[in-house]
Parts: structure tokens; sequence; C-alpha cells
């Protein structure tokens, strides 16, 4: 999802001028698809906490008007019942009835699993505020006395044991009021919201407590099934865009339409529904690799908004080009690129990615909320982290592909500009990987800003990477840990769970080099390296200082009168010649990762003016 602390477009577009494009949008795709006139509320930009200026994550807000989650479903991905490790979840098929009226859901999810271990129990997570009304097993009813949910958490006694290797099928009937999400998408769950001319415009974002606040499911990173049918019924006249392929709409006796679509291996916190008196644009993206990407976008219509709906379709095609360029071929061409406008700012649906930026303008000419969200197709859905620990590979991969697209457009000056806007964010007071399975509540609710700074420090730590070991090393890491491979190409990859050991790995791989120490002091440690500096006559003397003394060989470029040269740090320190009296400017182009005053006195001062408006 979107960082809680991305500054918005206006406050820098009155500091850097607007910017030319220079990219040919129109060389690689056509675009065709109507639009209709309707006005929508231009709604309030979320509300960004005042401390999200300084990268703390959004805290946890609770509504009194609802039932509480319980602490199994408000969290995700935390520690698996042991009756769930013997399963492996295959498919499912999921039908939704919507009701905006009475802001209720209707539910009938048939879960496939196979054991791989004999099951007599089957547990599976769904909020205990959907109550279940049925539940068959390989189509046979269960008494109603065979499953119970105390905690969110359901437990279905099966009346047999699956042997190992044998498949089990349940089928669950649910439904009631789902958690609605007093801010989404820092907190999860249904957004019921309406256009300006009152029909419904309603939405699900469920990245922090997880698939279980809407549909039966394992709230667990690595329990994606290998397909997930979705069957999405809405009142008469809204459409529900969702993930993967439109296998049709069907419209039923009393007007209502139920919309049909598949997916392959979706990432659970994907599953999105979407539902709204959308208007469509399409067309098709002839990639690099040869394949055609049918791309969509779903916009709500409304006097102007045509125009501006197109005007972000038309960055589609160019966005493409620099991920499949820089990064490998986009992972699900072979279903679709879609994007469908929603109530909440942002999130990384699968196909079917969230946008609520309001056509926001940046300095840097392109929507960089779209492009984040985006990139998590790559970042997030392609590569999905093995557990919530090492968020910081969706999320700050995610973060860092804004400056790599702002340098694929217009160069370094862009690039570097764009990364100092981030720097500020960096808390920098927890280690951004502890080592420990964590739940994505744990990473988010750190009050030391963990949360933010799995965007804004797992940025730097890429842009310092990139610059230590150069783009070659760097890129084909990235392909390692997102493809499994160096030479992607559309069907010969699948989508991977990762570790950050593993990425640690694919660096080692691709430099020849044991780079284990530079990972240890910037993600294990909280606090950031130290450059320091003493200067005695013509004798420049420059030391590492990191948490615990770690080791820390990390080169540095240093400009004496203007001339830049870069000097090794072998054992973390360098003494250098340098005529007294010459200017020095240590990493003059900021390359590295490092403890700054200036950034510790900026976030004194931001701190302190928030204590004073409180
Ligand atoms: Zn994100």
């Amino acid at each position: 999802m979107d960082t809680p602390d991305r500054p918005s477009g206006a406050l820098h577009s009155t500091i850097y001028g607007p910017n030319a494009r220079r990219i040919n949008r129109d060389a690689r795709f056509d675009r065709s698809g109507p639009a209709g006139s309707r006005r929508w509320p231009v709604r309030a930009a979320l509300m960004l906490a005042a401390g999200a200026a300084l990268g703390l994550a959004a805290p946890a807000m609770a509504d009194p008007g609802q039932p509480p989650l319980t602490a199994q479903t408000s969290s995700s991905g935390g520690p698996l019942h042991p009756e769930q490790e013997k399963l492996r979840f295959d498919s499912a098929d999921l039908a939704f009835e919507i009701f905006p009226e009475r802001e209720a859901i209707a539910g009938k999810a048939t879960l496939r699993f196979t054991a791989k271990a004999p099951v007599s129990t089957l547990v599976v997570d769904l909020d205990r505020n959907l109550p279940v009304s049925a539940i068959a097993i390989d189509g046979k009813p269960l008494p109603r006395d065979a499953w119970s949910n105390p905690e969110g958490r359901m437990t279905i006694r099966l009346g047999k044991t699956v042997a190992q290797g044998r498949r089990v099928t349940a089928t669950i009937t649910y439904g009631g009021t789902p958690h609605v999400a007093v801010r989404a998408p820092w907190d999860g769950g249904f957004v019921w919201s309406r256009t300006a001319d009152g029909k419904p415009f309603v939405a699900t974002a469920v990245q922090m407590e997880g698939c279980d606040l809407f549909w039966p499911c394992i709230d667990y990173p690595t329990y994606e099934p290998a397909t997930i049918d979705l069957h999405i019924t809405v009142p008469a006249g809204l459409k529900a865009p969702s993930n993967g392929v439109l296998q049709g709409v069907e419209t039923l006796a009393d007007g209502r339409t139920t919309w049909n679509w598949r997916v392959a291996n979706p990432t659970l916190y994907g599953i999105a529904l979407n539902i709204g008196p959308y208007e469509e644009l399409s067309g098709t993206y002839r990639s690099r690799f040869g394949n055609a990407i049918p791309m969509f976008y779903w916009y709500l219509p409304g006097p102007g908004m045509e125009a501006k709906a197109r005007a972000l379709f038309a960055e589609f095609a160019p966005t493409l080009d620099f991920f499949e360029s820089v990064i490998g071929p986009y992972p699900f061409g072979d279903q679709k690129l879609g994007v469908v406008e929603t109530p909440h700012k942002g999130m990384e649906h699968q196909t079917i990615n969230a946008y609520g930026n309001h056509y926001a303008k940046t300095p840097w000419g392109f929507d960089d909320l779209f492009q984040h969200e985006f990139a998590h197709e790559w970042f997030a859905n392609q590569l999905t982290a093995s557990n919530w620990d090492d968020f910081w590979l969706h999320e700050g991969t995610g973060s860092y592909m804004q400056p790599l697209y702002g340098r694929w457009r217009e160069g370094e000056g862009v690039y570097t500009a764009m990364m100092l806007q981030s720097r500020a964010g960096i808390r920098a007071r927890s280690p951004i990987v502890t080592g420990r399975p964590q739940s994505a509540e744990d990473v988010y609710e750190d009050e030391n800003g963990r949360g933010g700074d799995i965007y804004s420090k797992g940025s730097w730590v890429l842009h310092t990477l990139r610059n230590l070991i150069g783009d070659k090393a760097f890129f084909d890491a990235i392909r390692l840990a997102v493809y499994g491979r160096t030479d992607p190409r559309p069907g010969n990859f699948k989508p991977l769970y990762r570790t950050t050991p593993e990425f640690i790995g694919f660096v080692k791989q691709t430099t020849g080099t044991d780079y284990q120490w530079f990972f240890d002091v910037y993600l294990y440690e909280a606090a950031l390296p130290k450059l320091v500096q003493e200067r005695d006559g013509d004798r420049l003397s420059l030391s590492w200082k990191t948490p615990g003394d770690k080791p820390f060989p990390m080169p540095v470029e240093v400009s004496v009168d203007g001339v830049v040269t870069r000097v090794a740090m072998p054992g973390g320190r360098a003494t250098l010649t340098v005529p007294e009296g010459a200017h020095v400017v240590l990493d003059p182009w900021s390359r590295i990762l490092k403890q700054s005053d200036n950034i510790d006195a900026l976030q004194a001062y931001r701190a302190e003016q928030m204590r004073r408006a409180q």
C-alpha cells in the first residue's frame, strides 16, 4: 500500500516546475472505451496523521460503533495453527452478494485443500462478525454442532479423517455485516461510500488484517491458492471489476448482475471487491516480450473526469515500458493490467490495483501513487514475502521504483531529488527486519516507526546497494528475487515466496562477494552508520561508526575542491591527504544511507512543532 508519509504533489510542485514528458505513450498500444457524464464528489483527501509527515506508520484506530475484531482476526500472518500446517490450499470459489443499502454481504465459499498429513479437523480463519449458517464437506452438510468460531479461527470437525495426499472440499455459507475500515487502507475492511449522485461506491482493503475479514481462508502469506473464482452480485446499474480475467456477467431476474472473475496465483490480501457505477477505458499493450497485455481502467464518471481518467490511463503503457525494461515481464500479462478507482487511497490488489489519488500532480510528471501500487505487481504479488518480517521486500522495493522511474524518464537529477525527499522520513529506531516471524500488525504498530521505515529506509538501502554493486549485479539480484532467474520471459516463471536471507544470497550470487556486513548494519540494526571525519593539517581521516561496532567497509566518495574520488574503507576507515584549506564534501551525490545531523535536527524540529500543535 501507499506509504503514510508521502508528501502531497501540491507541496513540491511549488518547489519544482512542471516537467515535460518525453515518452511516446502511443507507440505500443491503442485504447478505446466509452465514457459517461456523471459527477462524483471530490472526496476529501484521505487524512494523513500529522505524525505521518515524520514517517510514523499510521496508528490503528477503533470504531466504537461496530463489534471489535478478535486479536486473531485483526492480525494477519500470525502463527499458523498446527492443523493448518497439514493443509495445502489448492483453490477457492467465492460467491458474494453485496447489499450496499444495509452495508451487508452474503457469502458462499468453496475451499479445496489437499492434506499433507492426515486431518480430521479443518481450521479456517474467518471474522466471527460474519456468522456461518451452513458447512458442507465434500458436498455433505455437517450438523450445526460440527463447527465453532469463538475467536475468528473456525474449527470444523470433519467427522472423518482425510488421508495424506487426499483432497477435501469445504463449502461455507456465511454472511452479515463485515468490518468497516475506519481509515482504509491502513485500517482494513469494507469502505461503504457514495458517489455525488448517491450511488453506492464500495471497496475492500484488508492488507493489515488479512483475507479473513470477508472470506474464509488461511490468513498466512504462503497459503496462496492456485486459482480463485469470484462471483460478485451487485445491485442493478453497478459494476464489479475484480481480480484476474472476466469470465462473464449474468443478469439475474431481479435486475442485479453477477460478475464472474478468475484469478491465478493470487496474493491473499490482493483479493478485492470494487463496486460502483464505473465507466471503463481499455486498450492493449504490446510487450517487448512479444505478448499482448489487456489494460483496463474503471473510473467514476463526472464532469471533467473522462479527460483525467484518460490522462492516467495514458500513463499505464510507459510505466509498463519502464518495469518490463528495467525489472522484467509484467507477471500477470496473461490476465490483465487492471486499475480501479476507489474511495480509499490505494492498495496493490493483484491485477485490479486500487487507485484513489484524485489524479494528483507531482513535479515528476507521473502519478507516484499509481506507480507505487503498480510496482507491487512485481514486489508483493509476484514476489511475496514469506513472512511479514520480510515486508520491506514489498514496500522498500515498491517505494524505490518511483525514484527509479524518475531516473528512467529524466535522469539522475530527478532521481536524487526523489531520494532526498524520502530521506527525512527515516526514523531508524527499530531494525526493519528482526529475523523472527512477525504479523503485519507487528511491523506497522511499532511506535518507533518501523512501519514507515520499511518504505523509506528500505528504498534507501536499495539505493545504497545499487551504488555499491552497480546496476548489472543489482538488477540481476532483483530478477533472481522476483523471478528466480535473470532471463525471465512470459511463461518461464511462477509467483515466488521470498525471505530476506534469500535476497542477501542473490546479491552474493550476482556479485561473487559476501555483502552480509551491508545487510547486518542496514536491515538488522536500528541506528544508521555514522561517517566520522577528522582533519588535521593535510590529513583527512574517515571512519564508520556502527551499532555494536559491526564491520562496515563501505567505500565513500570524497569531493576535494570539486574533484570526486572513491575512497576504499577497508576495516571501516581510511586516511587521505588533502591540501590544507581545501573544500571537502563527503558523499556529494548522497549515495549512501548514513546518519545525518541535518535530518536529526529536522525531525526534532518537526516533533517539537507537533507537540506545540497538540
Ligand atoms: Zn506499498
